[in-house]
């Protein structure tokens, strides 16, 4: 989901958000090239930011040294009981770079959380006072206090007042951001995004998500090595599945995604992108029905699996060319615009789902046929959340992330929404009724956030603000956090290791202080997050960045 700051918008129109045309002109012609907006680039209005820049550089370099020492720093977690000083295994030990071992809380070979509430992913009520034994990187016990035996030397740890959830599963999620001007939306300058190959993997695992899908790529190849940089902790984040680059059609509005040529290109594309490394796909707003069906075919051919941010395809359409899974939902679906032709993306897109009823025989049967060919949606309520006024509230952590110049474009257009008149129709109910009428229906729902739009959503804390909207849109939380998690891990084909705790799983599992069973908000107390049986301390992660998102 893209960009109002500084381009078009992909989804929403502009008149919903009453800036100013030149602002957020849409640009989705039929044909049309991409944008060759030529105006004054961002750069002319940083004024201070170079300087900016090159204070917090200085900052960062001075953080460094004090980041690298091992020794672990006192745990959050208000009763950890040091039993006795288990030593590491040299194997794990040798496996963490200096710096990913400043950010550990715990690794012990054996590890004990006792007393804890247990939210296991599946949907199943959450137990009470249970005990799971981690060994080695793996669960190999859960149960009832009890009934598990703690081996001698392990760990112990004393989880009274606190849930553990499986690690979360985000699968809108990217290394990404809306490149910043400093000085809020910029008439005419092109959408560019950044990677924040620094703060994100930071900010994911930071959140408790262990793994991500990253549906689509700006920079694939450094998704691709950073990717390696983590599995071989040299840097710490989440366990990342890397999708492609963009498949996207003619018409592109972000410069930095190539405009397909026709299905032999994106055959080819699509095929030395596996060879590089890539393990999904996602299509965009331009493509072609005969460009995707090429994508499918050869994607599939390969056990690789195709999603999909549509416009110019409709969602019953894309079912049919065989897609596994759609983003965003309804909210971006065209087909039920009057002024929808093939294979384009209207020049009013966005504009027709005011009038579309979810209720509707036309609605239900796209549903019906979504659920019959096992097509996927990922929900990213979280990105639409951004558009209405005054919401998320307001999070001093948002903010201390944010670096200056991205902090300044956020609240600009934050506050020209809060300030606008309110929209007609509340986009972002349309698309929780539809998403749980969908469920309701028998399809399969994924998480994700998609930090993009106005800057609004950050790498991780996104992802719990999207759990807690799933319960906004009728689930419980024990459905919102089943659908982050186990489904996630199911659509990655990743549900025999993640996504539920039980034993015999890989120990990737997050500490959280209360109950998100009956309060979701409970979902943002992390405590300790704990992937492949190594618990990172969330507050130093997320310190580590303060002020970096929007930089790197
Ligand atoms: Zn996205």
């Amino acid at each position: 989901m893209f960009i109002d700051r500084n381009a078009p918008h992909d989804y929403l129109p502009a008149h919903r958000l009453s800036f100013d045309a030149e602002t957020l002109v849409t640009n989705t012609a039929p044909g049309s090239q991409r944008s060759t907006a030529s105006g004054p680039w961002a750069r002319r209005h940083y004024g201070g930011f170079v300087r900016l820049t090159t204070r917090l550089f200085l900052a960062f370099l001075l953080l460094i040294p004090r980041a690298l020492p091992a020794a672990a720093q006192t745990l959050q977690v208000a009763a950890v009981l040091a039993g006795s000083a288990a030593a590491l295994s040299a194997q794990e030990k040798s496996a963490l770079s200096p710096v990913t071992k400043s950010f550990v809380a715990i690794d012990a070979p054996v590890i004990a959380l006792q007393h804890v509430r247990v939210v296991d992913g599946t949907g199943a009520p959450a137990t009470e006072n249970q005990t799971v034994l981690i060994d080695h990187g793996n669960i190999r016990e859960l149960g009832p206090d009890a009934s598990i035996k703690v081996p001698e030397g392990a760990k112990i740890v004393d989880l009274s007042g606190h849930s553990v959830i499986p690690g979360l599963v985000g699968m809108h999620e990217h290394m990404y951001y809306p490149a910043a001007s400093g000085a809020g939306p910029v008439p005419g300058a092109p959408a560019l995004l950044d990677e924040m190959g620094f703060s994100f993997p930071r900010l994911y695992l930071a959140a408790g998500v262990t793994t991500i899908r990253t549906a689509g790529s700006i920079e694939p190849y450094t998704d691709l090595a950073l990717k390696k940089l983590i599995d071989t902790g040299q840097q710490p984040g989440p366990k990342m599945h890397v999708t492609g680059p963009y498949l996207e059609g003619l018409g592109s509005f972000v410069p930095q995604f190539h405009e397909l040529s026709g299905p032999e290109e994106t055959t080819r594309m699509v095929n030395y992108w596996i060879d590089t490394g890539a393990t999904s796909f996602k299509a965009f707003m331009h493509i072609t029905r005969a460009e995707l069906s090429a994508a499918i075919k050869a994607a599939h051919a390969r056990g690789i699996k195709v999603t999909g941010h549509l416009c110019s395809v409709g969602f019953s359409e894309a079912a049919d060319l065989g897609i596994d899974n759609l983003e965003h939902g309804i909210i971006v679906d065209e087909e039920f615009n009057p002024h929808k032709q093939l294979d384009v993306c209207p020049p009013d897109a966005g504009n027709a789902i005011e009038k579309v009823d979810i209720e509707s025989a036309p609605v239900q049967a796209m549903i019906r046929k979504l659920v019959d060919k096992h097509v996927a949606i990922t929900s990213t309520l979280v990105i639409f959340e951004t558009f209405q006024p005054n919401r998320p509230p307001l999070q001093q952590r948002v903010l201390q992330a944010l670096s200056q110049p991205s902090r300044t474009d956020y609240l600009a257009v934050r506050t020209k929404i809060a300030e606008g008149p309110p929209p007609s129709v509340n986009l972002l109910k349309k698309e929780m009724q539809f998403e749980y009428a969908f469920v309701k229906a028998g399809g399969v729902l994924l998480s994700g956030e998609d930090p993009t739009g106005y800057g609004g959503v950050l790498a991780g804390y996104g992802d719990q603000r999207q759990v807690e909207l799933l319960v906004e849109a009728g689930f419980s939380p024990l459905e919102a956090i089943h659908i982050a998690t186990q489904n996630g891990a199911d659509f990655l084909g990743e549900s025999d290791r993640i996504g539920t705790l039980k034993s015999g799983r890989r120990a990737d599992l997050v500490v959280l202080k209360g109950d998100p069973s009956r309060k979701i908000e409970d979902i943002e107390n992390v405590e300790l997050v704990f992937k492949d049986g190594i618990a990172y301390d969330p507050k130093k992660l997320a310190d580590s960045v303060a002020g970096a998102v929007g930089f790197h």
